[in-house]
């Protein structure tokens, strides 16, 4: 092989690591100046690089561009950067990368499908130059983030979020596919944009849109095998609930927007109990907003309860109650309810606002998934600390701006007593001396570990109890050390320590229900787990 083709493939180039020997034995000599430098000293040189950029955007174009280069030393940059580049190569600003994707790619990531090739799906799976593939992140660009309609530029969330598979959860980036489905868009100002990428149609519905989706469910598994994870990803709510429910019985699938939020938001709420030394199935929950991300996770812990206690999923719901936009869910509205609502409505009489719902129920746990800024008031969060010791309030809402409240509010109005977490960071807050660390319920905790786990176990199907076993090891990663401080989750820094212990419940869960085909199974999944994570280290070459 020639030295430009090394230094051409990212899986192969090192740039000026190349060694002396390297580039006399590989024909490199006279392409790369003659400085070496080690992968350390890259690291800090492309770090200095993205830090001299003050556009978020700026810098995630820096960072792909690595990636399109050279994928050691992209993942390495990752890894040990990861507080700071998670919210470059992730939300929020993968968000805006997407609204500008048509115009700010020379090497498009992922494999796209569009309509025009019905009946010609696993023609172009095969296109795709990995054989071996472990792990599909799927969309089709109907619900990117928070805004909405992007088409066929929705294809930088499955590449952000594989980035996070092999980074945080340790999955052979080779092993992970980022897939968008263009189905057509809604989007008039994409349709209207002479540079739009995608096809200028209206979405396909119906009939069309199921048997496009089915088609391509069943060509993945033709061409990877019956252990691949499929992740749905950004779909829009109608559709979400719709494939998880059609496919969950024949193939491995995991939608992280409903999945995975209602794991790492239930894995915050174990920590916080054990904190306060209590069951959840002795909880009264309250959620402020009863919309996918609310239902989604009440269901889910839901079933924790039935876990913890003979009681049943009926009985267990009669402990959680919503809020809406028309006031607290009833038995007197059921009429009139969305169906994902209907079973968290309990004999009641109305309440109209939050507080008098507070005042009537009164709730251990207050979650908030609104999507509403500032309605957790200084009335609100001096009701729930007058009767809790330690009432544990959650708000979810992204972005900051959209936060029930800060984290300063909810621990100044408990005075401090609050164990609080939200969906967007917040620093640190000092309150007469006395520094509390919010934690963030960022589903970057969960899904890495996941997909790793499952992988490394050869797992067929995915079962809600491997999603509670998540939820229970995220939880297990919380000393008594980090709740003294405040935090309900494990600090971002050791986050693939804790993706690894993730990983290994949930495959240990798998082989208990006897869905893992990986045989025997290895003595200490921890270590195994670990074992098999992403090494970013170049390898030297003979
Ligand atoms: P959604 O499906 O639109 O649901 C919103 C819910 O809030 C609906 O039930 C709505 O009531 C209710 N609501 C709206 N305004 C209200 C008001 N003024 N008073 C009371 N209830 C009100 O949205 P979603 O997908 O569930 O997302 C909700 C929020 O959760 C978003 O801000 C999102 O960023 C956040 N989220 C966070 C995470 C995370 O932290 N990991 C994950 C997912 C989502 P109606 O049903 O009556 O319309
Ligand atoms: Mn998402």
């Amino acid at each position: 092989a020639s030295g430009l083709e090394l230094l051409r493939n990212p899986q192969y180039n090192k740039g000026l690591a190349f060694s002396q020997r390297e580039r006399e034995n590989h024909y490199l000599l006279g392409l790369l100046p003659p400085a070496q430098l080690t992968q350390e000293l890259q690291v800090e040189k492309i770090m200095n690089n993205i830090r001299s950029y003050s556009d978020a955007i700026q810098k995630y174009i820096a960072i792909m561009g690595l990636q399109e280069r050279n994928t050691r030393l992209f993942f390495r940059v990752l890894i040990e950067n990861v507080e700071e580049m998670l919210p470059i190569v992730y939300t929020p600003t993968v968000g805006e990368a997407c609204q500008k994707y048509g115009s700010i790619f020379q090497h498009p990531h992922g494999l796209y499908i569009s309509l025009k090739e019905r009946s010609k799906v696993l023609d172009v799976l095969k296109n795709w130059p990995e054989k071996l593939v472990s792990v599909i992140v799927v969309t089709d660009g109907e619900r990117i983030l928070g805004l909405g309609d992007l088409g066929c530029q929705g294809m930088g969330i499955p590449v952000g979020k594989l980035a996070l598979y092999t980074a945080i959860g340790g999955v052979r980036d080779s092993a992970c596919l980022p897939i968008t489905l263009d189905v057509g868009t809604n989007n008039e100002d994409l349709l209207k944009d002479k540079f739009y990428t995608g096809l200028r149609q209206k979405r396909a519905t119906g009939k069309e849109y199921d048997d496009f989706l089915n088609e391509f469910m069943w060509a993945v598994k033709q061409a990877y095998g019956e252990k691949v994870l499929v992740q749905f990803e950004d779909f829009a709510n109608h559709n979400a609930f719709k494939l998880l429910e059609r496919y969950q019985k024949t193939h491995l699938v995991f939608n992280d927007d409903i999945q995975g939020t209602s794991v790492v938001i239930l894995g915050g709420i174990l920590a916080a109990l054990k904190s306060t030394g209590e069951n959840i199935r002795d909880q009264t929950f309250l959620f402020f907003g009863a919309g996918e991300a609310g239902t989604g996770i009440a269901e889910l812990i839901a079933l924790e309860m039935t876990k913890q206690s003979n009681t049943s999923f009926e009985e267990a719901k009669k402990n959680i109650w919503m809020v809406d936009s028309k006031g607290l869910v009833v038995k007197s509205r059921l009429e009139s309810l969305q169906p994902f609502k209907k079973s968290f409505a309990h004999e009641h009489e109305e309440c109209h606002d939050l507080l008098s719902a507070i005042e009537a129920l009164r709730p251990t746990i207050l979650i908030g998934t609104s999507g509403h800024g500032s309605t957790f008031t200084k009335e609100v969060i001096e009701t729930m600390a007058s009767y809790n010791k330690r009432p544990i309030i959650m708000a979810l809402s992204n972005p900051t701006s959209k936060s029930e409240c800060t984290a300063e509010e909810a621990y100044r109005w408990s005075e401090g007593r609050a164990l609080f977490a939200s969906g967007s960071p917040f620093a640190p807050v000092t309150l007469s001396g006395k520094t509390f660390i919010p934690g963030q319920g960022n589903n970057a905790y969960i899904f890495p570990g996941i997909g790793h786990g499952v992988v490394i176990c050869g797992a067929i199907r995915m079962h809600n109890d491997m999603l509670l076993a998540a939820a229970e090891g995220l939880a297990g990663q919380v000393t008594q050390e980090h709740l003294d401080e405040g935090l309900i989750y494990p600090p971002f820094k050791k986050i693939r320590k804790v993706s690894a212990n993730i990983s290994a419940a949930v495959a240990e869960k798998a082989y208990e229900l006897g869905l893992a085909t990986r045989l025997p199974k290895p003595k200490n999944l921890l270590t195994y787990a670990e074992s098999c994570m992403y090494s970013p280290l170049y390898r030297q070459y003979r």
